[in-house]
Formats: C-alpha cells, structure tokens, sequence
C-alpha cells in the first residue's frame, strides 16, 4: 500500500484516554497534548484525512461523538465514571476502554491507531494487535521513579513506569517531539532506534503573531513614561513548570527595575498545593503587589497575553518540548528557558532568548535584567524567534506524521 500526502482518505484514530481535546489547555490536565493532538488532527482532517479522536466520557452531557471540522470527530468511549478522574485513577479503566474502542473499531475500522500518553497505549495495544492495526505510540512525558534523582514527572500510578517500556518496545513506532525525548525513549525505556522517529512541533503563527504596529507603539510609549516591563510564565500550575524558580528571580532584582510577573494557568485536578505555595512565597518576598496569578487563558487570550509581553520564561526542570517557547517565539517576543530537555531545541540560545543552565534564581535574575537592559538586543531576538517559528506549521508537522504512518503502512502491509 502507498500512501502519500496527496492520497486521501487515510482513516487515522487518535486515542486520548485520559484528557479530551475539546478541554481547554492551561485547565484540568490539558496541556501541551490537548493542543498538538487537536493541531494535528485538524491539519491531517484538512489535508482529506479521516480521523477520529477516541477519549474517554468524562461528563454526562458530551454527546457520543463531536464533529470539530469535516473529517474530524471526537469520540467518547464509556469506560469508568462519568466524571473528571484524577490522572491517577485512569489507570483502572484502561481495559474497560479498550473494550469500547475494540467495539467501536471493529463497527468503523482505522487504518493507524496513535495512541497519546501511555494510558491510552496500554489500552490501545491488545486491540491493535487483534485487529491487526499498526499502532503508533507518543509519550509526551516519560515518568521516572520515585526515587531517582533525575527531574521529571514521578508516576502517579502503580504500572506507569512499566507500561512505558511495553510500548517502547511493542508499539510499531515510536513519535517523538524532539531529540531529548529520543534520546530518552531509546536509553531509559530501551526503544529501538530505528522505530523511533522525532516529528517537530508546530505553531499556529495566526494566532500568536507579534503586536501590531498600534500595539506595540502603546507599549513603547508606557516604557517611556516608567511603566514596568512585564515578564511572563504560562503552564499548569505544577511543581514541574518550576514557577517558584521565577518567583525567586524576580523578587531578587531591586525594587526600582523589577518587572511585574503574570502567571498563567490553573492547578491540575489532582491538587492546588503547588499554586497556593506559589502565592505564599509571592506574599513571603514581598512581591504580591507585582504579580499576578490569572488562571487559565482561551487561546485567543493567551495569544494577546504573550504578545503584550516584555519577555516569556520558561523555568520548567524539564519539558519533551516546551510549546509555550514556541508560542512566544511566534509572538516574536524572546525567552527565558531552562536549559533542560527539548527546551535546548525549543530556543536557540542567544538568537530567540537565552537557556540558562543553573537553577540559582541570581543567574535568572541576571538573565532576566540583561535582557530587559538591551531593547535592541530583545528586539533582534523577537524577530529572530518570529522567523524561526514561522518556520514550523502544523501542516509540515503534520505531513512528516503522515510520512511516518505511510512507512509504517508499507512495512505492514508487506508483512
Ligand atoms: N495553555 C493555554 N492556556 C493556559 C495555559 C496553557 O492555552 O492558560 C497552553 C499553552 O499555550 C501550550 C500548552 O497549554 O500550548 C502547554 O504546553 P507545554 O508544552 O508548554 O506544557 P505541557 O502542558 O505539555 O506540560
């Protein structure tokens, strides 16, 4: 079977078990998989696909499938109770929802399952393997144990860790969003590197473009009068995303210089310990005056958010990617990251912002006011970073997907 970017009618199904791509990213658990799901299948669906989104009913309301565009549909499979479910009680109902999505398939089959998050791998495999479906497994985070010392994601149920390593060694083919994540697959879960493959992440450079001449004339003329610059962080309100680290930096530059800090994002659904921690510490260093904790964002307004910026930053202790980088680069406004993870690729050092290897909040406070001392430099760097992600479309993401599922198809159907 041939299958290039021109032959339609490709029949993809997504499995999203635990997290709908009808949520809004930035609440519950939806995230960075919300918006590169949703983004890819829109532009396969665009392109002629066929692609269904299976996920799991998490409401009574949600009618049993949702069309998002022609050729797109979300599914909702009944598997567990009817309601939000911490992330850590997803794991029971994998094989009820494997059930569901055996019956649903054998009803209307798939061409190539893509299975998001190791959940909805697990689920998705025995079925793909009786149905004789090839399956396509992304991470998006690969957890690491309790006990280790490396950052990153503990698991926040009992057969995570093992359920990953399953998949990277029985999925067909394994997606990644950068090199870092790779590289992890391949050395920590023991993925064979030739059924690995990195497929980049896009930016819709529409919705986050830079501010329009009006916009931008505004914010010069509020620098001009001794408005404060503003610098921003955005993410789930979770200890991985390293917000206090930014919390700390901004409260060590001196009063007179110090930007204000806009936090956007709501605690996910297993706890908001870590965002009222957050506002602690803010009252503790004295720095509530200047920050401000917005919740979660609709895109439209997490776009104006970040164009209206001074500087985005990235403190996160590790990320597969870092959409929000990408994001701001497409803003043309620079970044701030940690050096960490697919972050390194995410920002080009010293051309789209600045990665900074050390944890110490001086070293980010020194990043953050060398920067906000060189308009000129910050300037370079936003058109830099607005060239780099214009670079990056959905539909070139999308169409080095569809090259992975036709090679894939080939190598099965010659099996
Ligand atoms: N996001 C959003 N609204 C919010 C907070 C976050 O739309 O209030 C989006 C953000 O723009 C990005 C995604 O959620 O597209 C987060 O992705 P990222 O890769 O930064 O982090 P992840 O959630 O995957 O850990």
């Amino acid at each position: 079977m041939t299958v290039s970017w021109e032959s339609p009618r490709l029949r993809v199904g997504f499995v999203m078990l635990h997290t709908s791509p009808l949520d809004v990213p930035g609440t519950k658990d939806a995230g960075g998989m919300n918006v590169v799901v949703r983004a890819q299948a829109e532009a396969l669906a665009r392109s002629g696909h066929t692609v269904r989104i299976f996920t799991r009913r998490a409401d009574q309301e949600s009618a049993p499938r949702v069309t998002l565009a022609p050729g797109l549909q979300v599914v909702h499979l009944d598997a567990g109770p009817a309601r939000l479910l911490a992330k850590a009680e997803h794991e029971p109902v994998m094989v009820a929802f494997g059930a569901q999505l055996a019956a649903e398939l054998e009803r209307d089959p798939v061409d190539v399952l893509h299975a998001e998050h190791w959940f909805s791998g697990i689920a998705a495999l025995p079925v793909a393997r009786q149905q004789q479906i090839p399956l396509v497994q992304s991470f998006h985070s690969i957890a690491v144990a309790e006990e280790s010392e490396q950052p990153g994601e503990r698991p926040e149920s009992p057969g995570r860790l093992a359920g990953e390593r399953r998949l990277a060694r029985e999925a067909d083919l394994l997606i990644a969003v950068s090199a870092a994540e790779r590289d992890t697959i391949i050395a920590d879960l023991g993925g064979d590197p030739e059924r690995v493959r990195v497929v980049p992440l896009g930016v819709d450079t529409e919705l986050f473009r830079p501010c329009a001449k009006r916009e931008c004339a505004e914010r010069q003329d509020w620098f001009a009068h001794g408005g404060r610059a503003e610098v921003l962080a955005v993410g789930r309100l979770h200890p991985l995303k390293g917000f206090d680290l930014a919390l700390d930096a901004v409260a060590q530059i001196p009063a007179e210089q110090r930007p204000a800090l806009r936090i956007v994002g709501a605690p996910p659904p297993d706890g908001d310990e870590y965002a009222r921690e957050l506002h602690e510490q803010a009252a503790r260093l004295g720095i509530l005056a200047t920050t401000a904790f917005e919740g979660a964002l609709r895109r439209t307004d997490l776009a104006e958010r970040i164009r209206r910026a001074t500087l985005v930053l990235v403190p996160s202790h590790t990320e597969t990617f870092g959409l929000v980088a990408l994001e701001a680069a497409a803003s043309g406004i620079p970044v701030i990251a940690r050096a960490a993870g697919g972050l390194r690729e995410a920002v080009l050092d010293e051309v789209t912002g600045l990665l900074v290897t050390e944890e110490d909040p001086a070293a980010w406070a020194a990043a953050i006011t060398e920067l906000l001392g060189d308009p000129e430099r910050m300037a370079a760097m936003g058109a830099a970073a607005r060239a780099h992600a214009l670079t990056r479309s959905w539909s070139a993401s999308a169409e080095e997907l569809l090259t992975a599922y036709a090679g894939l198809l080939g190598a099965h159907s010659a099996a």
